[in-house]
């Protein structure tokens, strides 16, 4: 039997100039492409050979399951993430069953992650420097973990004055979560604090938001949109058109009484 591949790529945000070239390459080699659907349409179009698996967002395991089960016979197989197939994706989601499978065909499947641009820092390249210091990536979804578990961090991380990157922030299923999310980062922010929301990014219908922490109202984000809130060194400088760019300047100043939380 041929040693098949299983490659975990990265698409960037969504605009096929964003997607590193080590990635295309990769996907126009692939035989099969599996992903959510979504994911799977910004990764195309393909070539009539190329088969393509599309399949429901939440069942990560088994469709890593299914992309080692096609490698495995021999077959070059693209499993796609947007943005870093690292963050909050698919790539943890294959070393999982890599790790928990007994299977030496599995077991020897040629395996490669190829990094993409993530919303975080698409979003942040669109406002300016938002992650120009310390920084926290923190998913709010409580589908994976509990809602206990994000707060503790989201405590945490705004008590040391993080700037914060809130991936998933909101959705049908979870109505008060962020709000919530909201009320505890206020706790350790001036009203005036920058936050960045990015909607879409690098793809149709893109938007960017700058707001502040005492203005922003849960209403103004979803599940497609990634949330930047800025830590007490975080501010805003005006652009040309009269908008603004957003960035958190390289040394850290004017420690804030009582940060250490
Ligand atoms: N692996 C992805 C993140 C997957 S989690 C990455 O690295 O970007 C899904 C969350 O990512 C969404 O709920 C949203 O918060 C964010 N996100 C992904 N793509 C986005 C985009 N193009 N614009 C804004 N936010 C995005």
């Amino acid at each position: 039997m041929p040693q098949g591949r299983l490659a975990v790529v990265g698409l960037g945000p969504g605009d096929a100039a964003l997607m590193a070239p080590a990635a295309r390459a990769e996907l126009d080699r692939a035989q099969d492409i599996v992903g959510y659907t979504t994911y799977v349409r910004l990764a195309g179009p393909f070539a009539p050979g190329q088969i393509v698996h599309e399949s429901d967002n939440r069942h990560e395991l088994q469709r890593a399951r299914a992309a080692f089960a096609l490698a495995a016979q021999g077959r070059r197989v693209a499993v796609v993430s947007s943005g870093d197939p690292g963050v909050f994706a698919m790539a943890a989601a294959v070393l999982e069953v890599l790790d928990t499978t007994d299977d030496p065909g599995w077991r020897a499947v040629e395996l490669a992650i190829l990094p993409g641009i993530s919303a975080a820092q698409a979003a942040a390249a669109l406002a300016g420097a938002p992650l120009g210091h310390d920084f926290c990536v923190v998913s709010l979804s409580d589908n994976l973990k509990p809602w206990e578990v994000i707060e503790r961090r989201l405590e945490a991380a705004a008590a040391a004055d993080f700037v914060l990157a809130l991936y998933n922030p909101v959705s049908l299923a979870r109505p008060w979560q962020f709000d919530r999310a909201l009320d505890l980062l206020r706790r350790h922010r001036a009203a005036a604090t920058p936050v960045v929301l990015g909607r879409d990014v690098g793809r149709p219908g893109e938007s960017l938001t700058v707001t502040s922490i005492g203005a922003m109202r849960a209403a103004a984000v979803d599940m497609r949109t990634v949330v930047i809130v800025g830590s007490s060194q975080t501010r805003t400088v005006a652009r040309a058109d009269g908008s603004s760019w957003v960035y958190t300047p390289r040394s850290y100043r004017d420690v804030p009484p009582g940060e250490t939380g």
